[in-house]
């Protein structure tokens, strides 16, 4: 079966730029997404279009496919009582914070008495990405994963 909308498909992936390698998945489960719904970077997601299982293969993404580039009014100052656990936060550890377009990764910069100054940059924005990807599996979605626009499962949205 070849990656298409509304597949779901499981993948192991090693993430590396030009300085070496970031993370892999491959010490862990397997990554599990629901194809056409935006839930991996762009530059991934279009590279997999139309790839099969066992397929392998390497793509290098610019930082406007990936995490977009870093912007210079990042810096953003919030109140405490905003933020759930934010007491324990420090300087240089990644949060997320929930901001009108959603759920966001931000770096604490930092925790004052009263507010956290945080960089809502993404810490990967404005790098070069490369993806070695292995696909191990391509199914068609459930129908409540196409309405839930995700996929489901280990690696997956795990409900409950
Ligand atoms: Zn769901």
């Amino acid at each position: 079966m070849q990656i298409e909308k509304n597949t779901v498909v499981q993948f192991h992936y090693t993430l590396s730029d030009a300085h070496g390698e970031i993370e892999s998945s491959k010490d862990s489960d397997p990554m599990l997404y629901l194809h056409g719904h935006g839930g991996i970077i762009p530059g991934l997601e279009s590279a997999m279009e139309g790839k099969e299982e066992g397929a392998q293969f390497s793509v290098t993404i610019p930082p406007v496919d990936a995490y977009g580039m870093p912007r210079e009014d990042s810096i953003q100052r919030i109140p405490l009582k905003h933020l759930q656990g934010a007491r324990k936060w420090k300087p240089g550890m990644m949060a997320t914070v929930q901001t009108d377009q959603g759920p966001r990764q931000v770096t604490v910069v930092k925790v004052g008495l009263k507010q956290v100054d945080v960089d809502t940059n993404h810490p990967l924005a404005g790098r070069e990405l490369t993806f070695a990807v292995d696909i191990l599996s391509v199914r068609a979605a459930e129908a409540d994963e196409i309405s839930h626009g995700h996929a489901h499962g280990v690696g997956g949205h795990q409900h409950g």
